[in-house]
């Protein structure tokens, strides 16, 4: 096949990293999503990849000429225990591409087949979570987050079999780097220097090239990996997103999110939130998520301190030792100013976003903790609960109080005033604090809340609705979910059925799945 305008920079600058692979080809390749606009981004004949040829190629039947794919090994701890050698045993790297911003970015295809690193796996992957991938990825792309995304799902007109018989697909996920914590680990824990030298230094030309060459260099990147992560893990929580099973492996150095796999968003509000099926101690809540990041990180670290320190001198380790320490240490402080310049968005502080006092952190901390206490305890709607404030904040209450069912009766039967109220007055007179010192008028401050707030997410029964007709040969759902995902923000009478949490029952009995 002509050729992609590939490049390869990992296959040859990194020999020893991965493993040259073919992917195994397929009996039947039927495109079931094109992404269109990502496309263009890289710089791809759309037309061209729509059609047969396209087929082919995604289901990993042909490959151009200027492909090379490989699998990437890399180790990982799994629910805290180490594997020393994961790599990928069922994805291919292809090639990298130059986006039209001059970004590089990694085509790859997962479910295209057994590899070296594929233990007792099949190498296969099924319609159903492929293309809850792209459900998932390009809905977390559309709030502005980072994250891997999906180029195409093609079928490949063979079964795969899980708990029974399902058709089989290749996703082609697009990415700032495949590049882990998990692959790091895998050298330093196989005491190979040199090769984690090179590793770091590619990581380092790749993601932060201003470090390149500087003798902290290795610091450095620790320091940027932490700061991207908080930055990520703190939108994460502010959409009320649960990654479900955040192995060193399943971290990426760029700052994506990445592995779709139990994932799930939250609906009731709940810090414990947890919908993985095999995470049954919730080290992988909703809550718990900014400190296995942290957790993570240390793990990164770990690695690094070898590089940074090339003699056995006690007192020149001890002082690594230190450095990385205080990265690691940092690392809550990030997150927490992170997540408060979120919440303060959402909480429609404008001012405070740029110019807040150390006592106005503590008061706006205070606001939003206060805020999610008062949806907990009630099992209030993240996503709604913020949509609605949006129109509290234009006077218009009725509909938030719709949401506190529970207490708005006390209220009328009482009519004494709820813990809802006292803390809309404490919010109003924020507000107008922020207001006076030059904030945004009320109409303002609420369209600002909701480009920050979104009104659709991929709600689990949807999702599973979407993918359920899908397997079943019906893609119309599929297609209206994902059109409806592109538009979180606008409230669009024609999307309502999207913004609808689950039945209660529903999500109380919600399981997500890994490796599926
Ligand atoms: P994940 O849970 O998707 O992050 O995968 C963890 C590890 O299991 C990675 O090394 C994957 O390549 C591998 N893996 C997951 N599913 C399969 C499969 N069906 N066949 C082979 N390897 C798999
Ligand atoms: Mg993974």
């Amino acid at each position: 096949m002509r050729p992609f305008g590939f490049d390869n920079s990992y296959a040859r600058e990194l020999p020893g990293f991965y493993v040259a692979w073919q992917p195994a080809p397929v009996p039947a390749p039927a495109l079931l999503y094109f992404n269109d606009a990502l496309a263009d981004e890289l710089g791809l004949d759309a037309a061209l990849l729509r059609g047969a040829e396209g087929a082919a190629f995604f289901a990993g039947n042909t490959l151009p000429d200027d492909a090379r794919p490989i699998a990437q090994v890399y180790a990982g701890h799994q629910f805290g225990g180490f594997s020393p050698q994961l790599g990928d045993g069922r994805a291919l790297l292809i090639g990298e591409r130059l986006d039209r911003e001059g970004r590089r970015r990694d085509i790859a295809f997962k479910g295209s087949g057994r590899t070296p690193f594929s233990r007792s796996g099949d190498g296969k992957a099924a319609v159903g979570p492929m293309l809850r991938e792209v459900l998932i990825g390009e809905a977390m792309h559309a709030l502005g987050i980072p994250t891997t995304r999906a180029l195409a799902v093609a079928a490949t007109g063979e079964q795969v079999y899980r708990e029974q018989p399902l058709p089989g697909a290749v996703l082609t996920r697009v990415a700032a780097s495949h590049l882990r914590v998990g692959t790091f680990q895998y050298f330093a824990s196989k005491g190979e220097l040199d090769k984690l030298r090179q590793l770091a230094d590619y990581t380092i030309n790749r993601h932060d090239p201003a470090l390149a060459g500087t003798p902290g260099r290795y610091l450095g990147l620790l320091r940027a990996v932490a700061e991207r992560q908080a930055g990520l893990i703190a939108m994460w929580m502010n959409v009320g997103f649960i990654h479900g099973v955040m192995n060193t492996d399943n971290m990426t150095i760029s700052g994506e999110t990445i592995d779709y796999g139990p994932c799930a968003f939250m609906e009731a509000y709940d810090p414990a939130a947890v919908f993985s099926s095999i995470d049954h101690g919730g080290r992988y809540a909703y809550a718990q998520q900014p400190h296995v990041a942290r957790w993570n990180l240390a793990r990164l670290a770990e690695t690094l301190l070898p590089l940074m320190v090339a003699t056995d001198d006690e007192a020149a380790v001890q002082a690594a030792v230190a450095q990385v320490t205080a990265v690691i240490d940092a690392f809550p402080g990030l997150y927490a100013a992170a997540l408060l310049r979120g919440q303060r968005a959402k909480l429609g502080l404008g001012v405070a976003l740029t110019s807040a006092t150390a006592a106005d952190d503590a008061e706006d901390n205070a606001l939003a903790a206060d805020w999610l206490s008062l949806l907990h305890a009630q099992a209030v709607d993240f996503t709604l609960a913020w949509r609605r404030l949006a129109d509290a904040a234009e006077g218009k209450g009725a509909p938030l109080r719709a949401l506190f069912a529970e207490t708005e009766a006390l209220r009328a039967a009482a009519a004494e005033p709820t813990a809802l109220d006292a803390w809309l007055a404490r919010w109003q007179a924020r507000c107008a604090r922020d207001a006076a010192a030059g904030g945004p008028g009320a109409q303002a401050r609420a369209a600002g809340m909701r480009r920050v707030s979104p009104w659709i997410i991929p709600r689990n029964h949807r999702v599973e609705e979407a993918l359920a007709a899908a397997t079943a040969g019906d893609l119309a759902p599929f297609q209206r979910l994902l059109a409806a995902l592109l538009r979180p923000w606008d409230e669009a009478p024609e999307l309502a059925a999207y913004a609808e949490p689950a039945p209660a029952a529903i999500t109380a009995g919600y399981q997500t799945f890994c490796g599926t």
